[in-house]
């Protein structure tokens, strides 16, 4: 048996690159594959076979412990950065934080051409880049061998990603870090970074000079987040906002056709997190406190530690932080128990993807029907008129009484 990893189906990869940072040798690259993710390569010439590599692997080691759990509820205490985050920007929180007490906070952003990938970030006015759930899978780079670096220099850590990025870390660093704080999102899958290009190619042709892009922007609240695309003119006519059953990257996230294949039967769907802290979404806050829904977002939060749980209480005196019964908070929902379901034309809009042009292939998978155009028209013009969040208020309220 190979003592090094090989990959033979590539639903036993989750790409966190854990192989590729503990190798002695540098043999090992991490490449793209023809749907865009990427996987280990092993230069047979340079390898050693000292099996370092399938030691770290936190796919063949899978591993878990009955953890101390708390589960909270918050809303950051500046209506800004809660606007500018996926929920109740708990992450800004847990950053500012760790940037107080001369951290280093690692995290997910765009580069210059919006690639998605793991990058630093030393003071608070930066911590913009991470704010906002990017829906393409992240690419490490060399951000695992610069956490060791700065946790050996007594520097204080704060790590972000998908919770099988964070056990990737884990095992690479072969043991506990008092300076060391991990934080995973609860995360349904990750889509292809190569869908993600084709998406962007698309748009940049309408879209020129583009700005910003935010995959959960509250441009009509927090309950009906959309993809948005700003540009760099701040002109109003020329902004993009569409949601999940209208713009068709989010509708290709949402239907399971795109993501990586582990994500169909992700192991790390758990409550017995190896993270410090582990964040998500919380739509229906009214469960636990009605006076708390607003529609401006609200995080779950989940600590699975001592460490986790001090910084929590720590940052709980500046914000809203409230407990909340752990059963009620983590019961029923999917994205932390169970994988999603791939859809039955995966592999058919994969084999498209590297043949159809963009339009083609969006138009194809997720036509914009007359339909969906006039639910996206109807809800502009609600918007406008300064109705559309009354009525959805009203509609709740009738439900309800029903
Ligand atoms: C791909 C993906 C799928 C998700 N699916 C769900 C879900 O199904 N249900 C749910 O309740 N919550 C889900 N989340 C989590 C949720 O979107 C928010 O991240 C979470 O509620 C925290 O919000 P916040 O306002 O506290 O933080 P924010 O300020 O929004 O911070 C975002 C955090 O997410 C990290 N991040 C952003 N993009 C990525 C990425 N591509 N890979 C890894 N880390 C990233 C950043 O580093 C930062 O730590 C998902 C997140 C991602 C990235
Ligand atoms: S077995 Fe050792 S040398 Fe070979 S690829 Fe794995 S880590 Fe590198
Ligand atoms: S360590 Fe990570 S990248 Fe390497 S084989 Fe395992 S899951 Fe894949
Ligand atoms: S669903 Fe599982 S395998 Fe996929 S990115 Fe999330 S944690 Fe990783």
């Amino acid at each position: 048996m190979e003592k090094h990893i090989d990959i033979k189906d590539k639903s036993d990869c989750c790409g966190c690159s854990a192989c590729k940072n503990i190798c002695p040798k540098n043999a090992i690259e991490m490449m793209s594959d023809n749907e865009g993710f990427l996987y280990p390569h092993i230069n047979e010439d340079k390898c050693i076979n000292c099996g370092l590599c399938k030691k770290v692997c936190p796919v063949l080691n899978a591993q878990e412990t009955e953890k101390q759990k708390h589960t909270y509820i918050f809303q950051y205490n500046n209506d800004t950065i809660r606007h500018e985050s996926t929920s109740g920007g708990a992450f800004t929180a847990i950053s500012d934080y760790i940037i107080e007490n001369k951290g280093i906070v690692y995290g997910v952003a765009f580069d210059k051409d919006f690639n998605v990938i793991h990058t630093s970030v030393t003071n608070k006015k930066d911590l913009s880049k991470f704010r906002n759930s990017k829906y393409v899978q992240s690419n490490p780079l060399n951000t695992f061998k610069e956490v060791k670096e700065n946790l050996e220099k007594g520097k204080l850590i704060c790590y972000s990603g998908t919770s099988c990025q964070i056990e990737g870390l884990k095992r690479f660093l072969e043991k506990d870090y008092d300076n060391l704080i991990l934080v995973d999102v609860v995360c349904r899958a990750v889509p292809s970074p190569l869908v993600w290009k084709k998406y962007l190619t698309m748009q940049k042709k309408k879209y020129q000079d583009i700005d910003k892009i935010l995959f959960r922007d509250k441009y009509y609240g927090y309950k009906y987040s959309n993809l948005s695309i700003y540009t760099k003119n701040n002109d109003k006519k020329n902004e993009y906002h569409r949601g999940i059953d209208s713009d068709s990257y989010l509708r290709a996230f949402f239907s399971n056709i795109c993501d990586r294949p582990i994500c169909y039967k992700c192991p790390f769907k758990k409550d017995n997190r190896e993270s410090d802290i582990t964040i998500w979404d919380c739509f229906e806050v009214e469960k636990f406190n009605k006076k708390l829904d607003d529609d401006k977002g609200t995080t779950r939060i989940m600590t699975n530690s001592t460490k986790g749980e001090k910084i929590i209480k720590e940052i709980s005196k500046k914000h809203i932080c409230e407990e909340i019964d752990f059963k009620l908070a983590t019961n029923k929902f999917l994205a932390m128990y169970q994988p999603v379901k791939m859809n039955s034309k995966r592999e058919d809009f994969f084999e498209d993807l590297n043949i159809l042009s963009e339009e083609e292939l969006f138009n194809k998978y997720f036509p914009d029907t007359i339909k969906i155009k006039a639910e996206r028209n109807i809800r502009k013009i609600l918007l406008k008129l300064g109705i559309y969040k009354p009525l959805i208020n009203l509609g709740k309220r009738i439900r309800k009484r029903d």
